[in-house]
């Protein structure tokens, strides 16, 4: 099976509870949720996306990540589970190479993953099976309000091992989505925790020239 590719790169894991641990990221092409601020949008930005998008067979893909012997594979997006992902992970596991997948949880897995990491997004809520099997949520916090009405839609937060709160990237230096981060885990402990994306302090991405920065 062919795979629209928009990059592979070998890196460290910036994100969530893997994070800096050696990663291949594997981001597939497409997304239908068109977030305003996605940091992926040469995925499915007109504006953004490349004149020519390679295919890539899930054997290449493994073989390629099987070259740095990586701590994980992240596959992500765009949003990854607009594809069949079973081919892939079938050809990953093949090599004994631990599974993590990115998304959004709007739409079915198809695959074996080792570790699933779901951040919902407003414009296509994540599906039940989804939110099921997440072993780390990740709300991306715009406004002092966000949190809160995730928790409304999502539930008992001990239903889930670990929520992440993420800055949305263009308010990092927002103080006051800061604070609303801070005192929620200080006010709600476990299992909230304050995220960041540590991988983009460092640029440790751009250290790979397959990486793209759109
Ligand atoms: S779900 Fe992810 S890839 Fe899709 S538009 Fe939103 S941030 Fe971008």
């Amino acid at each position: 099976m062919l795979y629209p590719i928009h990059e592979i790169f070998y890196t460290w894991q910036g994100e969530g509870v893997h994070t800096g641990r050696s990663a291949f990221f594997i981001r597939t092409m497409g997304c239908p949720i068109k977030c305003p601020w996605c940091d992926s949008a040469g995925t499915w930005h007109p504006h953004f996306m490349p004149p020519t998008v390679t295919r890539l067979s899930s054997t290449q893909l493994a073989e390629s990540a099987l070259t740095h012997q990586p701590d994980c594979v992240v596959i992500t997006g765009g949003e990854p589970a607009i594809h069949d992902l079973a081919p892939l992970t079938s050809a990953l596991h093949a090599k004994n190479v631990p599974i993590h997948i990115e998304t959004s949880g709007a739409f079915p897995l198809r695959g074996d993953f080792d570790w699933v990491t779901v951040s919902p997004k407003w414009q296509k809520k994540p599906l039940p099976e989804c939110l099921q099997v997440a072993n780390e949520l990740k709300l991306i916090v715009e406004d002092t309000t966000s949190i809160e009405r995730w928790m409304e839609v999502l539930g008992d937060p001990s239903a889930f091992p670990h929520i992440w709160l993420h800055p949305e990237w263009s308010k990092r230096n927002d103080s006051t989505v800061l604070a609303t981060i801070s005192n929620w885990v200080k006010t709600h402990h476990h299992p909230f925790r304050a995220g960041w994306q540590l991988h983009k302090n460092y640029n440790v991405d751009a250290l790979d020239p397959r990486s793209h920065p759109q």
